[in-house]
């Protein structure tokens, strides 16, 4: 019986990337049979709506999504599809792994660490608005609760457990933002009692923002509220060779959308020189999820070798010999 996957391809280079994991996903030999869903700025032409009721139950049916990246306006129209589709699912957790390749030339090596994002709270709540027609303010309310802060640092402890992890480190602001961010740290203090070979400590973001840049070999897992998680994990991606190769999954009690980190890329959509790694990494993680482990460290373990050989790869990882977004997936089916 082959799994059916919502395929939502995306916008910007949405369509380039995702045809690209398709086909290595295929090339694997796991069946799959696509359900495939436009949103984002592709539905806006066709159905008027960057959110179409199809794609959400299709979702809901299926239960896994691969997504490519869908385009926000910034400041004005539509909400974030991104961040309706986690709502919507209740995809509580954002996993954002930052692991160095052999091969990218990057300011340090060796580099192995997991941001775990709370994705459903907070700045992201949407709850803002200006105070009067004149806008001589805007107000946003970021409410982070109990049950969300629980469910997250939870999670992260039990995947540092699960995965042989030393180390999670808890990133707040809870000097300044004493209630909301004081209650993450609180949580996570209480939390780290039940995983006592796990070390835990925590961090203030601007120290951490800091610590990341000069020594982020001390990191291990770290887990922090949405909006941090969201920049930290960009800060990560920048260590290990930037955006094309950052993926990342979001995962809720019932359903689960793997995509990249990195956003439509409008600056260089069509050009054919998008890196598809990093979404054919999240197909890695999405195999993974369903049960397919073999397929996922083939995809895994081709990526890597098509990235420390060099021959193969893209515009962002070698600026003077570099080949087209489909001729690098070509090389990661070749080497599966
Ligand atoms: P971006 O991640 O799209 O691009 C940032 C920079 O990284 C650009 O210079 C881009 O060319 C480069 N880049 C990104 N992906 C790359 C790849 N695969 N290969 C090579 N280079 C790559 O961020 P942005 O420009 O700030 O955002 C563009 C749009 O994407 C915005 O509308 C934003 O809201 C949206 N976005 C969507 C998601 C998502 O779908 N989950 C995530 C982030 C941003």
């Amino acid at each position: 019986m082959p799994y059916t996957i919502t395929l939502i391809p995306g916008d910007g280079i949405g369509e380039e990337i995702s045809s690209a994991a398709k086909r290595v996903i295929e090339a694997t030999g796991v069946k799959i049979e696509w359900d495939i869903q436009e949103a984002g700025l592709n539905a806006i032409e066709k159905y008027k709506d960057p959110l179409p009721q199809s794609v959400i139950d299709s979702i809901a049916r299926t239960k896994v999504a691969l997504k490519g990246p869908l385009t926000t306006p910034i400041g004005t129209g539509f909400r974030s599809v991104n961040v309706a589709l986690r709502k919507e699912f209740e995809l509580y957790s954002n996993l954002r792994p930052a692991k160095s390749f052999r091969g990218i030339k990057s300011r340090y090596e060796n580099i192995d660490m997991v941001i775990v994002r709370e994705n459903t709270e907070e700045f992201y709540s949407g709850i803002e608005h200006y105070v009067d027609a004149k806008r001589s303010a805007a107000e946003t309310i970021g409410i982070v609760t109990r049950t969300g802060s629980e469910r997250i640092l939870r999670f992260a402890f039990e995947y540092a457990r699960k995965y042989r992890r030393r180390k999670v480190t808890v990133v707040h602001k809870a000097n300044i933002l004493k209630y909301t961010s004081g209650l993450f740290l609180d949580i996570g203090r209480t939390i780290s009692k039940d995983y006592p070979e796990i070390e835990m400590n925590d961090k203030i973001i601007d120290n951490m923002a800091m610590q990341m840049v000069i020594n982020p070999h001390q990191f291990d897992v770290v887990v922090t509220t949405n909006l941090f998680g969201d920049i930290l994990s960009d800060l990560a991606s920048g260590l290990v060779g930037g955006l094309g190769v950052a993926p990342g999954a979001n995962l809720g009690y019932d359903a689960a959308i793997f995509e990249a980190v990195h956003g439509s890329a409008p600056d260089i959509a069509g050009k054919k020189i998008a890196n598809p790694s990093a979404i054919i990494l999240a197909s890695a993680m999405m195999l993974e999820h369903i049960g397919e482990k073999e397929a996922a460290r083939r995809i895994e373990n081709s990526v890597a070798k098509v990235i420390e050989v060099g021959a193969k790869v893209t515009k962002d990882l070698n600026a003077e010999h570099f080949v087209t977004t489909d001729e690098m997936a070509d090389a990661i089916i070749e080497n599966l």
